[in-house]
Order: C-alpha cells, then structure tokens, then sequence
C-alpha cells in the first residue's frame, strides 16, 4: 500500500480491525475472511452497523459460491482473491476510491484475475509476474513457492475429489488455482485451471478426463520454468559471512531456530529464504519439542510439595509446539526440505528440554519422529520445593522461583540447573548440547569445578555444543552461551562447536556471529562446525575454518 502512495493503518485481528476502523474512519477497509478472534463477515457487519459507509473489500485465498451472500448480508462491497498482486490492489482502489463513489452493492469481480494484465504465450512469465509486484523479489519468491506448493497438493487431491464426488472442493481448489496462476506468471495455467473448474461446475467425470492431465503436464512445464527462477534468484547470493570491513571471513549456518510453530515470529518459508538471501550454508528447525506427558509428574518424582495444584493445571507452556500441531510441524519442514532442494540444504530438528522425570532427548518419542538432529536444553529447574520454573524467565519469576524452591540461594538453582544438564547427557540421544549455561542469565554465579566435570562427560559422549548467540540476539545478555570461560573447558577437551543463533526471527539468522567467532578464536578454536546431515543414525559434521 505505501509503494502504491498510500498511507494505512494495520489490525492483528477482527475485533481490532473494528476498533481502528471507527478511530481512525480510512477511506477503504481490506479484511481478511478467516481474520483470528472475528471473521471478516463479522468485522464487516459490526462495522456497518456502527455506520461505516466506506468501501470493504474481502480478501481470502478462496471464495466459495456461498460467500457471495455472506458478502452481500455483512456489507462487503467487493472480493480479492490471494495471492494479490500489486496491479489488482491498484484496480481496486481505482475502482473503489477514484472517482470517490458511494460504495454499491455487492459488486463482484469485474477486475477478476484471469481477465487482469498477465499475458503472453510462455508458460512462465517471469518478468510480468515481477512487474505485477513492483519487481519487489522479497515478495514474490516466498510467494512463488508457496504457490508451487499449493498447486501441487491441490492437483494431487483431485482425483481423490473426483472419485468421491466431492466436486464443490475440486471446484473451489480449480478456482484457487484459476485466480493466482495469472499472478504467479502463468496465463497458460489459469486457463488449464478455468477447464478444469467447469469440469467441476458440471460435475462432469469425461470432461475432468481431458482437463485433469491438462492442468497437470501445463504445471509441470510450469513449475520447472519457476523453480528454475527461484534457484537463480535466491542462489546467486548465496555466498560467505564478510565481516565489516568486507573481508570474507566465515561460512556460516544455523540449526536452531523457532518459527510460529512455537515462539518464534516468522514462518518456514521466510527464514528459508532470508538463510539463501544472508548466504547461509544450510539451515535447521528447531522447534521447542512438545511437552506430551501433561500432568502429575511431580508425584512420579516423588516431590510431595504442591503436587496436587501441579497436577490439577496439568503442564503446559505456550512456547512449547503444541502437541496437535507436531504432524503439520514435520510435514512442512520436510516439505521446505524438498522445495529448497538443490538451494538451500534445509533440516528437520526440535529443541528438545530435559526435565527430569517428565522428558528428555532419549524419550523414544524424539527417535520416533525421524529427525535430523535433536538439540538437547535445559530450561527448567525443579526445585526440592515449589514449583519448576525456567531460569530464562522473567527476572522477577526467576527471584520468586529461587526464594521458594531454593530457600533463597542462587547456588541452588545453579547447581539444579547442571545437574540437570548432567544427566541429560549422561542419558544421551541428543546431537548438539543447546545453551549450556543459560542459567547464568539471571544469575552470574560460576560452578567452576561443575562445568570442567561437564566438559569431560560431553566429549566421552562425543557430541559438540553450541555456542548460541540468541542471548545477543535478544538484547537479553552482553555475551554468547556459553561464556569464555566455559568455552575454554569445551576447548581443552576438544569438544567441536557448532555457532548458532537461536533465531526466533528471521534476520537474526545470523546474528552476532562475528562475535561469537571472536569468542571461539579467544578460547583456542581454530574450527567451527556445521551440521551436514544424517548417516547410519549419526550426525554428520563438516569442519569449518574460523
Ligand atoms: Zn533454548
Ligand atoms: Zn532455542
């Protein structure tokens, strides 16, 4: 809207999409159909009826017939279909605000997709589908893929459609396809995809027969032209770290990271492309693990003390994958894997915490799953009394936690904290040890002798840890985990480092990791690693000079 000379104002959701609508009164309101807390039918109708008489337009990925109604009754003027690209918002608002005209009703799709400006025989138009979004890469390679992934479900649930005569969904997933293809550069595959929709429309097996193999050799030659374009676009900068002063000085990666799917702020797609844009050598996921025993395990620990209360809230935290989402978790890292094949080497991980009695990186659960790698935390401490609490928490949570359960002590939590981080790697089924003194957050007390002690049990378990900048990242501490000082025992014991940054956004992908090399080279490092892999169920590691 701003490279279009628009100035405009955001919601996060329905109800606030109203609020700031009766504020701030704009000449034009775009809502979201599936808008989280409200629906766009609802923001619309709640907003007329406080007596907005501006123009609304819908915006959704598909637009089912019975939407037309609902559009009509909440007082929604006009319809765009995702994905939107540039020229379409700029027709809505011609036709909407310039000549300022009183909203009619219900107008729909006169500016539909097919009939808009992407034209021209290939079956891939790169260059029109740049114009269309100011050529603004940023936008459109996320977009692209994500298209390329959609379509190809789509098509592949077809026949499935057909065979149970589901033809109202295969209509709609036709339609889908119909609307964007023009957008993603591909007349050729909207008309495939307008065939395939009347086959629908007609709820007609013969004419599918012709249409279906159509639509599918016509995105086939399409998707090679796109990837091909993606490949090109997001590999040519695929390059080294340069440091400052551009002198190149390190290759870099990163296998911890949190998207959306637990606390982090953006999603698969963009840090796989921000990780090809920063020339990262490959990139891992690591959401925090789902926590699946819910309730009572203080009894099992035999900790009497608030048990019943712990057991009656069950354990749960709202920065942990949710366990229902798990399977979509896997799937769509596996399915970025595929997509950035040949770009972007992308990994499957979790950050799995260990508390004790609950769970840990050799539960068999983890094994299960099939991953690449599995990145061994802990996060909590259990106190003999009270109730376990994060040591990277709030600091007033932290204060509170060591008066209860440590009566006080610091030492205490410390202590706990290691122990902990003992018999997780006594234990083992893990294949990098995350933030191994993330205690110190709150707390600046040093286990000197613990910390040789856990050294030495990391290199008999012959497993590397990281040196994690997301401390940095987060403006939370002025040095990485671990520090100088325990990076020097890792040393002395030749336990490899792997540099992260624990990325909870995108753009920190590679944060700080200038100074975490400073720090590597100070403890003796002459080496970093980077995760390659998995072969005969072992990470594979590949040396990388500092
Ligand atoms: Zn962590
Ligand atoms: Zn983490």
């Amino acid at each position: 809207m701003e490279k279009l000379g628009y100035s405009c104002v955001l919601a996060s959701n329905g109800e606030d999409a109203v609020e700031k609508a009766k504020t701030s009164e704009p000449a034009l309101a775009f809502f979201d159909i599936m808008m989280p807390k409200m629906s766009g039918f609802e923001a619309a109708g709640n907003l007329r009826s406080l007596g907005y008489k501006k123009p609304i337009i819908a915006v959704t990925a598909t637009f089912l017939p019975e939407d037309e109604e609902k559009c009509k009754k909440s007082g929604i003027n006009d319809v765009l279909t995702k994905p939107i690209k540039f020229s379409e918002i700029k027709m809505m608002l011609e036709k909407w605000l310039v000549p300022v005209r009183e909203p009619q009703a219900f107008d729909l799709m006169p500016t539909g997709p097919a009939e808009s400006a992407v034209s021209g025989p290939e079956i891939f138009n790169a260059e029109e589908m740049l114009s269309a979004f100011l050529d603004d890469e940023k936008i459109v390679l996320p977009l692209l893929s994500r298209f390329i992934e959609r379509t190809s479900s789509q098509l592949e649930n077809f026949p499935g459609l057909k065979a149970t005569g589901e033809w109202a969904t295969a209509r709609r997933d036709a339609h889908t396809i119909k609307g964007a293809a023009p957008t993603m550069g591909s007349a050729e595959l909207g008309k495939a995809a307008s065939a395939l929709e009347n086959a629908c429309i007609n709820a007609s097996a013969e004419e599918a027969e012709t249409a279906y193999p159509h639509i599918l050799e016509t995105f086939a030659k399409y998707r090679k032209e796109a990837e091909k374009f993606i490949f090109n676009k997001s590999g040519s900068e695929r390059a080294v770290l340069k440091s400052c002063d551009g002198k190149i000085t390190m290759s870099l990666a990163c296998i911890h990271t949190h998207t959306v799917f637990c606390d982090g702020k953006d999603d698969i797609e963009t840090f796989c492309s921000t990780a090809c844009e920063k020339g990262l050598q490959s990139l891992g996921f690591s959401a925090h693990a789902p926590v699946f025993a819910k309730t009572g395990f203080r009894q099992s620990l035999g900790f009497s003390a608030h048990a019943p209360v712990f057991a009656k809230t069950g354990f749960h935290t709202d920065w942990h994958l949710a366990d229902e989402r798990l399977g979509e978790y896997l799937d769509s890292v596996r399915s970025a894997k595929k997509r950035w094949e040949g770009k972007l080497p992308v990994y499957l991980g979790l950050e799995v915490d260990f508390i004790p009695g609950l769970m840990g990186p050799a539960d068999k659960d983890y094994r299960e799953m099939r991953l690449d790698y599995i990145i061994a935390s802990v996060h909590y401490v259990l106190p003999p009394k009270g109730e376990p609490f994060t040591v990277d928490g709030p600091p007033e949570e932290v204060e509170q936690g060591i008066k209860e359960g440590f009566g006080g002590d610091p030492m205490g939590m410390v202590e706990s904290y290691l122990d902990s981080e003992e018999a997780m790697i006594r234990a083992g089924g893990f294949d990098v040890l995350g933030h191994p003194d993330l205690v110190k957050l709150h707390n600046k007390k040093k286990k000197k002798k613990k910390k040789t002690a856990l050294a030495a049990l990391l290199a008999e378990a012959g497993v590397p840890s990281e040196l994690n900048t997301g401390g940095l990242n987060r403006d939370k501490i002025s040095e990485c985990y671990p520090s100088l000082d325990f990076l020097k025992r890792f040393h002395s014991q030749n336990i490899p480092i792997v540099i992260n940054a624990d990325a909870h956004r995108a753009v920190d992908l590679d944060g700080h990791y200038e100074e975490a090399r400073k720090t590597m080279l100070e403890a003796g490092y002459t080496e970093t690693v980077i995760f390659e892999g998995r072969t005969d169920d072992k990470a594979v590691w590949k040396s990388e000079k500092l």
